[in-house]
């Protein structure tokens, strides 16, 4: 296996924890990128890889975006991820979670995980019998936590707002995916008076779309390129790639998915065609934001103030980017740079997969 140094996510990166317990299923990494502005935090993904190699180099990307999103999200908090290699149905749920609960514990909480694409609560459940660095848990009365997508969409709908800079009462928005976040974010739409035009490979999402909101309803392979006041991508990464940014037909880009740029070039071409870029993990933080609370117990009622703070994050970026005439990604990405302490030049390297928080 190529060592951590060498691979081109490589960032100096504080710590690379491997997971080698093939007997109880275990096999993956722990990575923590940075813990400058406290534990690093970000979600536990579990997927099918096909080498080591590959499982960390996506470790490595992602726990990196991790500190930039927790860094621009103003939390005290790193940037970390815990990547499992799915070893098949041969190995007990228990026996997975409980091992990786057990080496979670062992960092002594300078990894605090919680649940991601592959993962779900009742196994973070099981991790929480061995550690408390583990949030994504079901909220209790009144206390932060329980399910982040809300307060995700929540953040996209004022990021939506602030690029707008005028109400969204009648603007057209087309929506990618309908998920857990793009439906929600809908549903905020549709209530501030906007026209949806919507797009998910699942029909039985679009057509209550369609019955809920009046939702218009697009092709797939067409959403990204419908004549709109902004484009808001809430289903995969690498959205944002030169075929596409060419037939982009809103001035504006702003959604929740993780990792829309292919690459950080990516960036300068939606600059050029003029398409405003709202950076994905500056919008779509709602969630990590709610996580941190559940973690320090706090009350659920101080999320939302977070969350909301957004917007503003969202213009005075996109007011710093228009001014110095740079992308609104490469300027986030040195101002995340800049609270983690690291020099200014490495840009986050944009898409590979997809996490949720
Ligand atoms: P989800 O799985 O609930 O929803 C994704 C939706 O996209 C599904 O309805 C799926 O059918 C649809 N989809 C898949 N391929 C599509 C395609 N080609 N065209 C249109 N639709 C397609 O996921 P989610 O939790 O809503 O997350 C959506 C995005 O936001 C992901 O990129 C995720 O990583 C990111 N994100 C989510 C959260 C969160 O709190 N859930 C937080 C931060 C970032």
């Amino acid at each position: 296996m190529i060592p951590a140094t060498k691979h081109p996510e490589f960032d100096d990166h504080e710590d690379v924890v491997l997971l080698d317990d093939p007997g109880k299923g275990l096999a993956g990494f722990i990575v923590i990128h940075s813990t400058a502005l406290g534990p690093a935090v970000g979600g536990c993904r579990r997927a099918r890889y096909h080498t080591l190699s590959e499982a960390l180099a996506d470790a490595l990307r992602l726990s990196q975006g991790m500190s930039y999103k927790n860094a621009m999200a103003g939390l005290a908090a790193g940037g970390g991820k815990a990547v499992l290699c799915d070893l098949g149905l041969q190995f007990s749920r228990e026996a997975v979670w409980t091992a990786f609960g057990q080496r979670l514990e062992n960092l002594r909480g300078r990894y605090i995980t919680a649940e991601d694409v592959g993962t779900a609560v009742a196994d973070m459940q099981i991790v929480a019998r061995r550690t408390r660095f583990v949030a994504g848990l079901p909220s209790r009365l009144g206390k932060a936590g329980g399910d982040p997508s809300p307060w995700t969409a929540l953040g996209v709908f004022v990021a939506l707002q602030a690029c707008l800079e005028r109400p969204l009462a009648g603007a057209r928005v087309a929506v990618q995916g309908l998920g857990a976040v793009g439906f929600k974010l809908c549903e905020r739409l549709h209530r501030a008076g906007a026209r949806l035009v919507v797009a998910d490979i699942d029909s039985q999402l679009t057509a209550r779309a369609r019955l809920e909101f009046n939702a218009e309803i697009a092709a797939i392979e067409r959403i990204h390129s419908v004549s709109a006041d902004a484009f808001s991508p809430n289903a995969l990464g690498a959205v944002l790639n030169p075929a596409s940014i060419a037939e982009i037909d809103a001035p504006i880009v702003c959604g929740g998915a993780n990792n829309q740029l292919s690459s950080p070039r990516s960036g300068e071409l939606l600059l050029k065609r003029g398409v405003t870029y709202a950076p994905d993990y500056v919008v779509n933080a709602g969630g990590i934001i709610n996580v941190m609370a559940e973690f320090h117990c706090e009350a659920a009622s101080v999320v939302e103030a977070r969350v909301l703070a957004i917007g503003d994050r969202v213009s005075e970026l996109l007011a710093r980017a228009r001014t110095e005439r740079r992308p609104p990604n490469e300027v986030a990405d040195e101002m995340a740079r800049s609270l983690l302490g690291r020099s200014r030049s490495r840009a986050h390297p944009g898409s590979v997969a997809q996490e949720v928080v």
